[in-house]
């Protein structure tokens, strides 16, 4: 991909022009341009750091690049999928910066990461960074980037022994495991020096005014689109989820001060609006913000949503969509089941679901598609029996609707109150006979791999031994046949993939993110754990 995609962006914001002694920074999104750039986060974060004098930041994907300065001093790393740290490892090794913290000299830039994956459990990848920063960007940041400043003459050491005082700023390389054996669990995490936070805490932004793109291109994979977050974080707190655990508590943007103002921005360069957020209609003026966008001169605005809760689902908000460019609605129910929703904490009955289905036909839509789960804690036969009964229903309800069930299967995520649960090894097989029973009624069923869902497990429950792994299976392609051929290669030096994956962890186990605390105390969390496993 040309560099002349970066003369293709349409700016929302204006640049600074770096000051003569800026610190020449590296800001990479380890995909290519189209993903990178269609990632709002990065986007927001590439926007915060342009907007400094003190800093000179380029950007580079692994397609395609800014300029890039000789020396840098900070190289930075959005992780927002699991697998994309391969390209962290070879974006390292072409701008000659070895690939562990630990060999980094005074001659090398600090390497630092953010992003959803690195925020949820960064541990498998701490070997790779000198910093991660934990949380909610909007302050941190700058508060990284301050203090950085402040120690820039220094030696690599002392500079990392300061930004270690930043409270979300976690310097790994400060930070011993110990193990109960080798190939056993993590028995302790500690600072190695006395001024070390023992624990460092995730940074929770408060504002009301929520992030909006500050660039907008055709060369985007949603291509042209204006990105708005109109929520942040979830108030339903399904206990897998983490989109809702990690990153409460659940804030909503301005309407008057934050979101119209961005959006008659956004609208002057495009006619795409993307509302973004884990649970966007349930903003609390969801509706006002609906009739806004209702107004005639939105006619030719193509709207998307990312998330719609289902019971939010009327005939207005279906016409809408219709009306701006939507044909389909995508609503995750995670189970036909009721009783295994209460167990998950997913409030929702059967009839809101039907109901959704009759709203979305009657507002014009012609398809739904259904988000599921199989393997959920407590799952038992006559559940995915309930899965397959209510989509009977809901084709009998709404006739003519395209109705599709996406399915995957039940991944362990940190700081959620199931983060103790291992992967159901029976989920392969759920998937398929569910395969079979929605063929035989004519829903169309899509499964996510099974085997991803293993390796997503393995990297959301991993501690610092599989820094080793990943090295290796970064050559062998991401097969699960891969990571199981470098498990095998390492014998003895790490767990087995099952403790990391299926086995169910003891309450009092430590776990390889225990000294990073999120937005819940553990005590919380095993409360809340504590009332769903009442209801098995
Ligand atoms: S409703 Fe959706 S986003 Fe909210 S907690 Fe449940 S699964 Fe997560």
């Amino acid at each position: 991909m040309s560099a002349s995609v970066f003369a293709a962006e349409r700016l929302l914001f204006t640049p600074a022009t770096p000051n003569a002694g800026a610190v020449p920074l590296i800001y990479a999104f380890p995909n290519t341009y189209s993903v990178g750039i269609t990632s709002l986060g990065y986007q927001v974060l590439w926007a915060n750091l342009a907007s400094r004098r003190d800093i000179a930041v380029s950007r580079l994907f692994t397609d395609t690049g800014e300029p890039l300065p000789g020396a840098p001093e900070l190289v930075g790393f959005s992780l927002s999928w699991e697998l994309d740290y391969v390209n962290i490892l070879t974006l390292l090794e072409s701008l000659a910066i070895p690939l562990r913290g630990e060999q980094r000299s005074d001659a090398h830039p600090i390497v630092f990461g953010g992003g959803a994956v690195l925020s949820a459990n960064p541990e498998p990848f701490a070997d790779f960074f000198d910093v991660i920063l934990l949380g909610d960007g909007e302050n941190l940041v700058g508060e990284f980037i301050d203090a950085y400043q402040d120690i820039r003459g220094g030696d690599r050491k002392a500079k990392l022994r300061r930004l270690a005082q930043i409270p979300g700023v976690y310097v790994p390389g400060f930070y011993e495991v110990k193990y109960t054996g080798a190939t056993g669990a993590v028995a302790a995490v500690a600072p190695t020096e006395a001024d070390i936070p023992p624990v460092v805490t995730k940074q929770t932004y408060r504002g009301n005014v929520l992030c909006a793109s500050p660039v907008v291109t055709e060369n985007a994979a949603w291509p042209d689109i204006f990105m708005v977050e109109v929520v942040r974080s979830c108030p339903e707190m399904c206990r897998f989820c983490l989109a809702s655990y990690l990153t409460l508590p659940f804030r909503t943007a301005s309407l008057e001060g934050a979101l119209m103002p961005a959006i008659a921005r956004g609208l002057t360069v495009t006619k795409r609006l993307g509302l973004l957020g884990a649970s966007v209609t349930q903003h609390p003026e969801f509706h006002i913000l609906l009739d806004y966008l209702s107004q005639p001169q939105f006619d030719d605005v193509r709207l998307s949503i990312a998330s719609v809760r289902t019971n939010t689902v009327t005939e207005q908000l279906a016409k809408i969509l219709a009306a701006r460019g939507t044909k389909s609605l995508t609503i995750a129910v995670e189970s036909g089941s009721e009783r295994l929703r209460k167990i998950i904490n997913k409030k929702l009955a059967n009839d809101e679901i039907i109901a959704a289905a009759i709203n979305a036909k009657a507002g014009g839509l012609t398809g739904l598609k259904l988000y599921g789960m199989v393997g959920l804690p407590g799952e038992e036969t006559a559940d995915l029996d309930a899965t397959v009964a209510m989509m009977k229903d809901i084709k009998k309800a709404a006739p003519g609707l395209r109705l599709t069930l996406g399915c995957s299967t039940f991944v362990p995520k940190a700081h959620t109150p199931f983060q103790w649960f291992g992967v159901d090894p029976g989920a392969e097989k759920k998937l398929k006979w569910m395969q079979k029973e929605l063929g035989r009624i004519g829903v169309e069923f899509r499964p996510e791999s099974y085997n991803w869902s293993v390796i997503q497990a393995l990297i959301s429950r991993g501690d610092r031994r599989l820094s080793r792994l990943l090295e290796l299976v970064r050559h062998y392609g991401d097969s699960l046949g891969s990571y199981r051929r470098a498990f095998k290669e390492l014998g003895s030096q790490l767990p087995p993939l099952d403790f990391y994956v299926h086995t169910n962890y003891p309450l009092s186990q430590t776990l390889p993110w225990s000294h990073l605390q999120g937005p819940l105390p553990d005590a919380t969390l095993q409360k809340h754990l504590a009332e769903a496993t009442s209801q098995f």
